[in-house]
């Protein structure tokens, strides 16, 4: 009423009539304060019934449920004296509902009683205590209704009357809008709301409003879509460089490694160009690319079995995976013709897929360019190669020839030294054999030279001007000299050099030399000089110590001398506090091998006798002694090989012979090796075989002789020839062919010696060819005029080696007295106490580990190994193989005993 300034024009009933008066507008004071009500106070006269209706209430269609609050005073019956009888302090509270406004029209029998009201707290004296009460209208249907207040004589007046509904808001949850909602009369009713924008659910999302016009309990919530994100209750998209791949994930995550964002909004990184998902890596992981190119491929050759081992290292670069894999392609070519190789090739274990970082190839053709190149390749090589047609990284290429290439042609003669070389890059070879010499007029080969090589080069120098040459180079396969050999014909310059070194096949075309023997000169300093050149020590560089002669010690140094190519060179020194026939001794060696040239005799670069320490110096030899390095690669050397190197000794020693030069000390300690596996006869000199062997024993005779090395006619009474080098050729034979081991074992001097003159000969080694034990048996021949001769030696040895096959009979091999074994040497006749003792005895404890891991416990168990089951606890070298097999053999067959050499 305040507010419309007027009264509200609620209906009273009965109506005004004469003093008797119901409802009326009246202004109040209460409590200091105005106020407009309505009011009514009949409170002393009997059977009131006064209406007071409220103007038609429209209801919103869904608000079937009101409240009504009133505020209202009432007075205390008590304060009316005399009226307690017929006063009230309650009133009753109706409704009536209607589709439209009926006016005027008043029927109290189309009114509902709602409920009685009572004031918490009546009128007394002077306060007057507002009363507020609420009271609920529940079920109304029609399009609005009526309040009526009935007083039935209370002194009561209505302050004010509020009508309301309650509703939940329209809110939003958890990403869903749910709109303004009424509270029903339920206790809680469901509301269906919709997502927000980005945001999606899979089931509508709903709420619940209770009747007190709250939300409560939401189920199924939205959630922002790939690419946005909730701030602040919105879905956003993702920032740049952002992304947000599934619905229930919460936050946008920065892109993984090696992808890039698209913009605003990405559900997904796209790799970076060059990068890519494998079909198993998550979408949302990172990207990954091809891997680098595998490192240092390798790729060596066994020629001897056509096979090719490649190797390589791990790409620094595996593109960031570790599901590497390799594969391996080989393109062959033949001239200028290249193919794929085919299925003949064989790859072991296989061509690809490999994981680990070797493959062996094999069944590879002799003398074609082969090129292999291996690829690495991971898990995203599938998806690479869907985008391009590139599956893998950058490649490897080895390059390989199982061919030769000439190189370093050009000028030849005039003492140009010529190589020519096999394989590619990073190669190594297997076992070739190179042959050369000279033609003659019907184009017949007539000298030969036969270098059996483990290198990938030779040079050969030395070559007689105007001369024609083939060269012919043949890999060892499996099957021999291999087939695939090639030949070149050369014809050297007619270059007008007269110092022209010639090698010794070639020499046979020149007058023969002879050896001058020093002593001939009164002034061995003459000798010294006439036959070698002199180095100023300024020009030797001595680097380590390398030996120990009689003289002094034996240094690896560098000469560096004006007109010579700098190189690597030995330098035997003369030790300090000498005597003058000592340094004469020391240089004699200088005088006799400066008088030498052939590629099998140790070179001497020359000597420094004009300065206080006296030097000799020759060529390095990068293998050293030839027993040392036999002993150190027992085993490994096929026959072929062995023989190779022999050949290359008589070669040396048939050029001594026909320099009418007597060694005396050939042995396989006097040989040095160099890297070529040429091997060359050393240790000249004149007093060394009496003073410089520790293997010289003073005889009967007078003076120290290697005794074991020596034919019986020079220990007998000093009878050295070129026969009796022969003898001393059959022992390096057998020492060669036995991988050092020392001649006749631990038997003594003195029991050497009996045997010999008994007709016992040292037994052929294990795995020995047949023909080469023949030929040591012929170099021992008591009578020396039977013995064959160097050049004999010579050419039977080339014939072996030119039909390999002739190496594959083996000679009878008698382990009882090959392998010197304690237990049945006789030595203490007790067997062995443990396996490595045995291993020990026979110089195989490098496999004590294997013996151990296998089980091979106590001899009892070795006795029983077959073949198969020493190969199998991992003794591969087939020397090393039959050594162990043939020890066990002779552990069972100890019924006899050695005495001494079977012949
Ligand atoms: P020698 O006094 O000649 O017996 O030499 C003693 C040791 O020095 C030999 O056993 C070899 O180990 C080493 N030696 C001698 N000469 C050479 C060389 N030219 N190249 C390499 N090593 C050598």
């Amino acid at each position: 009423m305040k507010a419309s300034g007027s009264e509200l024009g609620w209906l009273t009933w009965p109506s005004e009539q004469g003093d008797k008066r119901g409802w009326e507008v009246a202004q109040k004071t209460l409590n200091g304060s105005q106020f407009y009500s309505y009011s009514v106070c009949n409170v002393g006269e009997r059977e009131q019934d006064n209406w007071l209706r409220t103007t038609f209430i429209q209801r919103r269609p869904s608000a079937s449920r009101v409240m009504v609050e009133l505020q209202f005073v009432v007075r205390d019956c008590n304060s009316f004296d005399g009226a307690s009888l017929t006063c009230k302090e309650t009133f009753n509270m109706y409704t009536s509902e209607a589709d439209a406004d009926v006016g005027t029209t008043f029927r109290k029998g189309q009114f509902k009683k709602v409920t009685t009201i009572a004031p918490d707290e009546i009128t007394r004296k002077n306060l007057q205590p507002v009363n507020t009460e609420t009271r609920v209208v529940d079920g109304l249907s029609l399009k609005g209704f009526y309040l009526a207040f009935q007083d039935i004589g209370a002194c009561v007046a209505i302050l004010s009357v509020r009508v309301y509904y309650k509703t939940c808001p329209a809110t939003v949850k958890s990403l869903a809008s749910f709109p303004e909602t009424v509270a029903g009369s339920q206790a809680l009713s469901k509301v269906d709301g919709v997502c927000m924008e980005n945001a999606v659910s899979e089931k509508v999302p709903r709420i619940y409003c209770t009747m007190d016009g709250e939300w409560v309990v939401p189920v199924s919530q939205c959630q922002c879509k790939p690419g946005y994100e909730e701030i602040k209750e919105v879905c956003q998209e993702c920032q740049p460089g952002y992304f947000k791949a599934a619905v229930p994930s919460e936050k946008c995550e920065l892109c993984p490694a090696n992808t890039q964002g698209t913009g605003y909004g990405d559900a997904a990184c796209p790799c970076t160009p060059g990068f890519y998902r494998a079909e198993d890596d998550p979408p949302t992981g990172p990207c990954s690319g091809l891997p680098g190119a595998p490192q240092d491929l390798q790729a060596t050759t066994q020629l001897s079995s056509g096979r090719v081992l490649l190797t390589w290292s791990p790409p620094g670069d595996t593109g960031g995976r570790a599901d590497l894999t390799y594969s391996v392609e080989c393109r062959r070519c033949d001239g200028a013709a290249c193919q794929a190789c085919g299925e003949k090739v064989r790859y072991e274990p296989a061509s690809t897929g490999l994981t680990e970082t070797r493959v062996s190839v094999s069944q590879l053709d002799a003398h074609l360019n082969y090129t292999f190149t291996v690829n690495a390749h991971n898990g995203v090589s599938a998806a690479a190669s869907k985008a391009s047609p590139r599956a893998h990284g950058p490649p490897s290429t080895a390059a390989l020839t199982t061919s030769l290439q000439y190189t370093g042609e050009g000028v030849w003669g005039g003492g140009t030294t010529v190589g020519f070389q096999t394989g590619g890059p990073g190669t190594a070879l297997g076992h070739l054999i190179c042959i050369w010499g000279t033609l003659d007029d019907n184009l017949n080969m007539t000298t030969y030279t036969v270098l059996v090589l483990d290198r990938t080069s030779v040079r050969v120098s030395d070559l007689a001007p105007a001369t024609t040459y083939l060269f012919r180079v043949q890999p060892i396969t499996e099957g021999g000299a291999g087939g695939a050999s090639i030949e070149d014909e050369f014809k050297t310059l007619a270059d007008g050099n007269t110092n022209f070194p010639a090698c010794f096949e070639l020499k046979q075309l020149k007058p023969l030399k002879t050896y001058v023997d020093p002593h001939t000169y009164e002034d061995p300093n003459t000798a010294v000089l006439k036959f070698a050149s002199e180095i100023h020590p300024n020009h030797i560089t001595k680097q380590k110590v390398i030996g120990a002669g009689e003289f002094g010690e034996v240094f690896r140094g560098i000469l560096r001398a004006p007109g010579r190519t700098e190189g690597p060179v030995a330098i035997k020194t003369l030790k300090p506090g000498y005597s003058e026939k000592q340094r004469q001794d020391f240089l004699s060696e200088a005088s006799i091998m400066g008088q030498f040239s052939h590629q099998n005799i140790i070179r001497l670069e020359g000597v420094v006798t004009k300065f206080k320490h006296a030097m000799i110096v020759t060529e390095y030899m990068e293998n050293g002694a030839l027993d040392k390095y036999l002993r150190d690669h027992d085993g490994e050397i096929p026959s072929i090989q062995l023989v190779g190197m022999l050949r290359g000794i008589s070669g040396g020693m048939k050029y001594l012979s026909d320099m009418s030069y007597v060694h005396r000390d050939l042995a396989a300690r006097n040989i040095l090796v160099n890297t070529n596996l040429e091997c060359k006869v050393s240790d000249f000199g004149l007093s060394r075989v009496l003073e410089d062997d520790p293997e010289g024993t003073y005889t009967t005779s007078g003076g120290k002789i290697p005794i074991r090395w020596t034919a019986p006619e020079a220990i007998a009474y000093r009878k050295f020839t070129s026969a009796s080098d022969v003898w001393s050729f059959g022992i390096v034979m057998w020492e060669v062919m036995a991988f050092g081991e020392r001649p006749y074992w631990d038997m003594s001097n003195h029991e050497v010696m009996k045997a010999i003159n008994e007709a016992f000969r040292l037994p052929a080694p294990m795995d020995c060819p047949s023909a080469v034990y023949q030929l040591m048996l012929q170099c021992w021949l008591q009578e020396r005029a039977k013995r064959p001769r160097f050049p004999d030696i010579v050419s039977l040895l080339d014939k072996l080696l030119r039909s390999p096959d002739s190496l594959k009979t083996i000679a009878d091999f008698d382990p009882r007295v090959s392998i010197r074994l304690p237990s049945t040497s006789g030595s203490d006749g007790s067997p062995f106490r443990s396996v490595s003792e045995w291993l020990e005895s026979i110089k195989m404890s490098q496999y004590s580990e294997n013996f151990a891991c296998a089980g091979m416990v106590t001899m009892e168990q070795v006795l029983h190994m077959r073949n198969e089951d020493i190969k199998n606890i991992g003794v591969r070298l087939p020397g090393h193989l039959k050594r162990i097999a043939y020890s066990i053999l002779g552990l069972k067959d100890q019924t006899s005993t050695l005495s001494v050499f079977a012949m």
